[in-house]
């Protein structure tokens, strides 16, 4: 292939991908929903997730997105260093975002800054939004499209806990955060924590937290324990679906973490709602590709 012909053919499927996956939950979030909905017994929480479900599949017959607000396109990119078309990903996935936005139909949702004009295209400075992985000897790429809606994002927090706080603050912080603001948020939510040094640091960690499926867990085991911890205690709360109570609050608690400064717990909270629209897509060298978040999809 020519490499105009390859830019183009890699631009269309980034934004069919992009639209598709605003009209269909992911396979790990549609699976919870359902099992949430099974085991709820409060009658008005059982109606409101047999509505969702009544919703996706509406958006899916009618090929219409499953919620209004399609949010902030958000590229999360694991990149192979030989990955071919590793220096034309940027443009590729701008075309992309506005290719998705004529397609999908999706909302306009790129407000600029200080100009507080909307650019009616879901493009506009540093948007779509890109965070870089470059992974050495490889030639793939694998990238996780996010839809940061309104309502979902609300909730975010980070901030830094003195180190005596421990994780009896980290477990304060979190629990502030979800039930002052997760309401907003369409429960039931998938809650990612970052633990870090920083508040950046942390808010990237706790964003890739939700990019991780639904029921997975972090291989260390305390992290492990404390997400199985949370998820308990959040649940105990009962928020319910749209938060109207119910048996549970969250579909789960993912929590990434890395090596911290000795004086800083660096903690931050993203929150993923029930309408979670997320994609993970592997590009082969050659081009093809695999789709790994929905099962059977056809671009
Ligand atoms: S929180 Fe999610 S489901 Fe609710 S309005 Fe926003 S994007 Fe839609």
């Amino acid at each position: 292939m020519q490499r105009e012909t390859e830019i183009t053919a890699l631009t269309d499927v980034m934004a069919k991908f992009t639209s598709y996956i605003g009209k269909r939950l992911p396979n790990d979030v549609k699976d919870k929903l359902a099992e949430l909905r099974t085991f709820e017994t409060n009658p008005l929480a059982k109606t409101i997730y047999m509505s969702m479900a009544d919703n996706q599949d509406a958006a899916d017959k009618l090929d219409r997105p499953s919620c209004q607000d399609t949010g902030v396109i958000q590229y999360f990119i694991k990149a192979g260093a030989r990955f071919p078309l590793l220096g034309e990903l940027e443009d590729i996935l701008r075309n992309a975002t506005l290719g998705a936005t004529q397609m999908g139909p999706l909302r306009h949702n790129a407000v600029e800054t200080f100009d507080e004009k909307n650019t009616g295209t879901n493009t506009g400075s540093k948007i779509p939004w890109l965070d870089w992985e470059i992974v050495p000897d490889d030639d793939s790429a694998l990238i996780d499209v996010y839809m940061a809606g309104g309502g979902c994002t609300l909730p975010g927090k980070a901030t830094v806990l003195m180190p005596g706080e421990g994780y009896e603050g980290v477990t304060d912080f979190v629990f502030d955060v979800i039930t002052s603001r997760g309401v907003n948020a369409c429960p039931p939510l998938l809650v990612g924590i970052g633990v870090s040094t920083s508040v950046e640091t942390a808010a990237r960690l706790s964003k890739r937290a939700i990019l991780r499926e639904v029921g997975s867990h972090n291989p260390n085991e305390n992290a492990a324990k404390m997400e199985q911890l949370l998820e308990e205690g959040l649940n105990e709360i009962g928020i319910g679906p749209q938060g109207l109570t119910g048996k549970n609050s969250v579909m789960g608690v993912n929590i990434e973490s890395s090596a911290r400064h000795p004086s800083t717990i660096g903690v931050a909270v993203s929150t993923g709602c029930w309408a979670h629209r997320r994609g993970k897509i592997r590009i082969n060298a050659d081009l093809s590709y695999e789709i790994i978040s929905h099962k059977g999809a056809v671009l």
